[in-house]
């Protein structure tokens, strides 16, 4: 069975107190509403993973992510942050290979298998994401360029290792831009995605790896994106700093 998961990714937003009240906000909601069949994944800037994680406390159904760790194990890397130190403090996530990542940072497919196997040697579970820009949309040669970024940067890994890996389809051009992907896009894409992991890895680990969706999605197209069958859930960006849009999100599914 595919785990639903809602995932939000603060990027570089809230203070610590704003932080600290939206995360009360959905554990409180995810209390009083019982919320079992859908996980949130709160994935804010590094300094608060500790408090957040201690708010959350045991609450069923939400984790604690981080929005990146480093390809090393440790060392001299100066204002780096490595898995086994996130493990250490029980996060439990960690978004690797956002697109800010891989364009700003220079990220390359060779870097991110790193950080893959990085986190999944400390027991995170790599929340991966891939798309393309609007130039190779519009050229047409989408699906290609996506299922690269998999073969790249997953495909040298373990069966084992990765079914352990959550999967985020963002298209660029839909992050951050209020123009999201159709959901017969998204879905034309997950299928495709997850048919080419099964040439890989067999139908099996193919039909258990969840696959998000990421780009502009809201309270308002959560609902129909959420309805498709190969999208399992979503990572949020601007929605998810709002306590009520990112819940509306969580019931809708
Ligand atoms: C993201 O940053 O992963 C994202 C999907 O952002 P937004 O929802 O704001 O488009």
């Amino acid at each position: 069975m595919r785990k639903k998961i809602i995932a939000g990714n603060w990027k570089m937003n809230l203070t610590f107190d704003e932080g600290q009240k939206l995360t009360s906000e959905i554990v409180n909601m995810y209390k009083d509403e019982k919320i079992k069949d859908v996980i949130a994944v709160l994935n804010p800037p590094f300094p608060h993973l500790f408090p957040v994680k201690k708010l959350v406390g045991d609450t069923p159904g939400i984790f604690v992510g981080a929005q990146n760790c480093s390809d090393k194990e440790s060392g001299a890397f100066t204002g780096e942050v490595s898995a086994k130190i996130l493990a250490s403090f029980g996060v439990n996530y960690v978004i690797i290979g956002h697109s800010e990542r891989r364009e700003y940072f220079k990220e390359s497919n060779e870097m991110l298998a790193e950080k893959v196997k990085a986190a999944l040697a400390n027991g995170l579970t790599p929340i991966f994401c891939c798309g393309e820009s609007l130039d190779i949309r519009n050229a047409g040669t989408h699906e290609p360029n996506v299922k690269f970024q998999l073969t790249d940067s997953l495909f040298n890994l373990s069966a084992s290792d990765f079914a352990k890996v959550v999967i985020a389809y963002e298209p660029i051009w839909a992050i951050g831009t209020g123009k999201t992907a159709t959901s017969d896009e998204a879905q034309e894409m997950h299928l495709a995605l997850r048919r080419h992991i099964a040439t890989k890895y067999g139908k099996d680990i193919a039909n258990n790896i969840s696959i998000l969706y990421g780009g502009s999605m809201n309270a308002g197209n959560a609902a129909d994106l959420l309805s498709k069958p190969d999208v399992d859930g979503g990572l949020i960006g601007g929605a998810s700093l709002k306590s009520r849009d990112f819940l509306e999100i969580i019931k809708s599914y």
